[in-house]
């Protein structure tokens, strides 16, 4: 899942590492250490600003538990240490940025999908408590569509227990632009629900990412639709963080996909937190 975009802005490969790599954030105001979850590169979505590269096939199939474990025992223990900041890629931090934020699990495709996700949860969590990183934080990067399943909801309660955050993706307001931006089988009241469903349990964040389509941007009536949407959450006792409001950073897979003004993102932002009560960020 990249919305934040994050998922996919940033390399995936650091140095002979499969699955753990790196990343400055600056608005987690640290290093962030990500997992990929999905090596094969498959996903449940398909979303038109995606920005895996699926056109090269992945050498890393299957994620091996012992490479994973190892990959990040050692990047916490060089992160926390602060030996990465000697490395040329992370030599000119600002040093009020050198500092580990968190591990987070996102990945070239949905990592909820991952069969063993809550196995893979409580031996993170254990190696934080190993490790004493204690305050480090777990989040979790996600489009939403599993939690339903009972190993997705023991991993959210494990992430819970261990300064965990779910970030979740909500692209749209109807179900007829999210399966235009998200392109999946899978029903937007399955999303809906699951969303409701994580945020009735603990505070969530919401990611939306908007963008032109043909050049044009999502109409006033699809954001009127995806603030209800909101509304409907916290109406029903959910509750939501913070709302992120993307657009796209980067060239994404497909041509017809461009990006917003950054007013525009300003405006649905502002809009959100006045009509939802929720803070929201643009980005
Ligand atoms: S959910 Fe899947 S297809 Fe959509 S942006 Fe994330 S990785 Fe790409």
């Amino acid at each position: 899942m990249n919305i934040l975009p994050q998922h996919t802005r940033h390399p995936r490969e650091f140095e002979q590492n499969r699955f753990v790599y790196p990343v400055l954030s600056r608005r987690s105001r640290g290093i962030s250490v990500g997992v990929n979850l999905n090596p094969d590169k498959v996903c449940n979505f398909d979303c038109i600003y995606c920005q895996v590269d699926r056109r090269s096939e992945s050498e890393t199939r299957f994620v091996e538990f012992d490479q994973l474990f190892g990959e990040l025992e050692a990047m916490l223990t060089w992160t926390a240490s602060g030996e990465i900041f000697t490395h040329p890629q992370f030599a000119s931090v600002p040093e009020s940025l050198q500092r580990l934020n968190d591990m987070a699990f996102s990945g070239d495709g949905e990592p909820t999908t991952y069969r063993n996700f809550d196995v893979i949860m409580e031996r993170a969590a254990e190696l934080k408590r190993r490790l004493g990183l204690d305050a480090v934080k777990m989040v979790l990067i996600t489009n939403a569509t599993m939690f339903h399943r009972p190993a997705v909801e023991r991993g959210l309660a494990i992430l819970d227990q261990n300064q965990g955050e779910v970030w979740a993706k909500l692209d749209a307001g109807t179900s007829e632009y999210y399966h235009l931006i998200d392109r999946t089988s899978i029903p937007f009241q399955r999303v809906l629900d699951n969303l409701l469903r994580a945020a009735q349990v603990r505070p969530i964040v919401i990611q939306s990412l908007f963008m032109r389509v043909e050049g044009v941007g999502p109409t006033e009536a699809e954001i009127t639709a995806y603030i209800e949407r909101l509304k409907h959450i916290r109406h029903e006792g959910g509750q939501l963080a913070r709302v992120q409001i993307y657009t796209v950073a980067r060239p994404p897979a497909e041509s017809f996909v461009s990006a917003l003004a950054p007013g525009e993102v300003e405006s649905i932002a502002a809009r959100v937190t006045s009509e939802t009560g929720v803070v929201a960020e643009a980005y």
